[in-house]
């Protein structure tokens, strides 16, 4: 069975969403594709705080901020900063509510450009169906980008080292483990929750 649409978004978080939120505002025809916030859900320790605060919400149009789903519920960014993860998803979810975004969960497993007088992508997904698109935004994040150098790693004991896309869980985590995580660029939010496991 073929979908058609005028733009087809692949990815269901943060950039996908946002998207999905402004071609409703413009009045594009869209269908978007993927599994809501599942990177978030999936890649992130649990129990994270995350980096950014507040103001970095997922409305380009300023409405459905994080403000917003603070101020009806009382609260201030004072109250919640620095944000958790879980608070992060439960904004995610209220913002996709507010928006009435329904992705369809499912991926993409081949996207082509199809030559002709209308030429279009086309897209396989996952369950079989294909989806036919004048325009394509891909917001697939970076999970398939990660990189583990070769020049560092070949230096590390197997077993020893993880990317942090995949690295979600800090119990098997020594004590000893934790001066290294200090180091590192990214582990500072990392580190305290290393902390609160001792
Ligand atoms: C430990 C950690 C902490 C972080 N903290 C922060 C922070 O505090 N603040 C911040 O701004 N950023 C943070 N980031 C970065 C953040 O994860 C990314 O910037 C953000 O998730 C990118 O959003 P995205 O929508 O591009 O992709 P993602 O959130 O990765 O979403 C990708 C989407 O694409 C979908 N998808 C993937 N493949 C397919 C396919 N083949 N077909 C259809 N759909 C597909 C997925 O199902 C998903 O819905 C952190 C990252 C890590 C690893």
């Amino acid at each position: 069975m073929e979908k058609t649409t005028n733009l087809l978004i692949i990815g269901a978080g943060p950039y996908g969403l946002a998207t999905a939120a402004y071609a409703r505002h413009l009045g594009v025809d869209h269908v978007v594709v993927g599994m809501p916030m599942d990177f978030w859900k999936a890649n992130m320790p649990k129990g994270m705080y995350l980096r950014s605060a507040s103001d970095w919400h997922l409305d380009p149009l300023g409405l459905h901020t994080i403000e917003k789903f603070l101020e009806i519920q009382g609260l201030t960014a004072g109250d919640i900063e620095p944000l958790s993860l879980q608070f992060y998803l439960a904004y995610a979810q209220w913002f996709q509510e507010q928006k009435q975004i329904s992705p369809l969960p499912v991926l993409v497993q081949r996207l082509d450009w199809v030559d002709g007088n209308d030429g279009r992508f086309r897209a396989a997904m996952a369950n079989g169906e294909t989806i036919s698109a004048q325009h394509v935004v891909i917001a697939v994040g970076f999970k398939y980008f990660k990189h583990l150098p070769p020049e560092l790693i070949e230096r590390l004991p197997a077993g020893r080292y993880m990317h942090t896309c995949d690295l979600v869980d800090f119990r098997h985590f020594g004590r000893e483990a934790l001066p290294d995580l200090r180091r590192a660029s990214k582990c500072i939010r990392m580190d305290r929750l290393a902390q609160r496991r001792r």
